[in-house]
């Protein structure tokens, strides 16, 4: 008996497509998608009791592995004491700061409960301090599924051909200026044309939302150099960039001072915390002080915020990052190895504990580099692991993610697989 078919038989009944966020429902690869039970470290299982070396790791969160003892050990604690107060709490203060000493730039800090919220409230401060109306963001890059942000966004639109939603009005999206990501040119003539009347630029700044994709040098000068010269702000929207790619985030890496950040995924250490920040004078415009209005019921709880400060702890300990990274390194240059060996099409990449495998020879920089892979490659990959235990992203537009409880022995585990399947789909496909 398949149990996992039999509850998805049951959630199609009764919530749309059978899931609580599109991507789950496997639309892109086809297949029942797996409805988990419990997990534990780098392992996830199914229904089925079927065990997975999970590379998902609840799309970022999990990076210190899943139900960390410590963590578990932290929100249980909270939880005894109560589970929202909707008034200030100690632990709120901490969290902000323990941010702030890891992410500079963010001088001043307001937690939010999701990264949606994150980049919706960031965007809003961007157009109360500058007065203006304009936006540009890029094709590819997704910020949650706020209206004026659902233009050109990743992932779960790409993978079912909607660029963007039904149910946004134009009037709402014609703010929303798209670019082509990693092209300096197009962004110096849309500054050169209309740069007074651009509040801000939001930018995934190394890109996980059309497969992973780091924003250029070039393109990262070019992005603060511009914003800065006409007065605009430059939003960078770490939401899984942040304490992913590098402790500091991708701002860390790239030497840049975004004038607001958007976090969210790992500071909630697999609960709803998400947060926004940045130069101390725009976040001044935040009610109470200012009149941009942004407010949460459940904004800050102290459960979820337990959970966030254990795993802000935990991935500051001595060689947290140098472990994560090379962890990832050795599954992102394995693969590549495999799959050239077996002579199929095939590059990836990776940074701190983040990587992205592309079914072409040539590495993606933009999402039209991305729409040339080969996606009968990635699904048949896909399902072939699936089918041996490893769970990669249910898309070819995701990236993917190791964490702390990935030994060496799970990631040779997972090559050892992978030439296997590789083996598999060269004869097949
Ligand atoms: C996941 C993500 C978001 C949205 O966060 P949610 O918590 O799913 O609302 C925004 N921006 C980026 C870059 C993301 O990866």
């Amino acid at each position: 008996m398949d149990r996992n078919q039999q509850l998805f038989e049951q959630a199609k009944a009764i919530i749309p497509g059978g899931v609580n966020s599109p991507v789950r429902a496997f639309g892109s690869v086809g297949g029942i998608p797996r409805f988990i039970n419990k997990a534990q470290g780098a392992y996830v299982w199914d229904e089925n009791q079927n065990r997975y070396i999970d590379y998902v790791g609840s799309w970022g969160p999990a990076i210190v592995g899943h139900a960390h003892p410590e963590v578990v050990a932290a929100v249980c604690q909270a939880a005894e004491k109560g589970l929202s107060f909707g008034a200030p709490t100690e632990n709120e203060i901490r969290m902000a700061e323990e941010i702030r000493h890891i992410m500079p730039s963010m001088e001043q800090i307001r937690l939010v409960s999701s990264g949606t919220e994150a980049t919706m409230s960031a965007i809003r401060v961007a157009r109360g301090f500058t007065g203006r109306d304009n936006i540009i963001k890029f094709e590819g890059c997704y910020h949650g599924h706020s209206d004026s942000l659902l233009v050109k966004a990743g992932s779960g639109l790409l993978t079912f051909g909607h660029p963007s939603s039904a149910g946004v009005p134009e009037d709402f999206s014609c703010h929303t200026l798209v670019l082509p990501y990693n092209d300096v040119e197009a962004l110096q003539q849309i500054f050169t044309s209309q740069g007074d009347s651009i509040a801000c630029v939001i930018v995934e700044p190394i890109a996980g939302n059309m497969n992973m994709i780091p924003a250029t040098t070039e393109f990262v000068k070019a992005l603060r150099t511009l914003t800065e010269q006409h007065g605009s702000l430059l939003i960078y929207d770490e939401v899984m960039t942040g304490f992913r790619v590098a402790l500091g985030g991708a701002q860390s890496i790239h030497g840049i001072k975004p004038d607001l950040t958007t976090i969210g995924k790992i500071i909630g250490g697999g609960m709803p915390v998400a947060a926004f920040g940045g130069r101390a004078d725009i976040m001044a415009c935040v009610s109470p002080l200012g009149a941009v209005y942004q407010a949460g019921t459940l904004s800050g709880n102290p459960v979820c915020v337990a959970a966030g400060l254990k795993t802000l702890e935990i991935i500051q300990r001595p060689n947290f990052y140098t472990t994560l990274s090379a962890r990832t390194q050795e599954l992102s240059n394995g693969l590549a190895a495999i799959a050239h060996e077996a002579n199929i099409p095939f590059s990836t990449r990776s940074i701190g504990g983040m990587f992205g495998f592309y079914f072409t020879a040539e590495l993606p920089n933009c999402f039209a580099d991305m729409q040339h892979c080969n996606q009968v490659l990635f699904k048949a990959f896909f399902h072939t692991m699936l089918s041996r235990g490893v769970a990669f992203a249910p898309s070819a537009y995701e990236a993917c993610f190791v964490s702390a409880a990935h030994s060496s022995e799970i990631i040779a585990d997972t090559l050892g697989l992978a030439a296997e399947a590789f083996t598999e789909i060269a004869r097949t496909v």
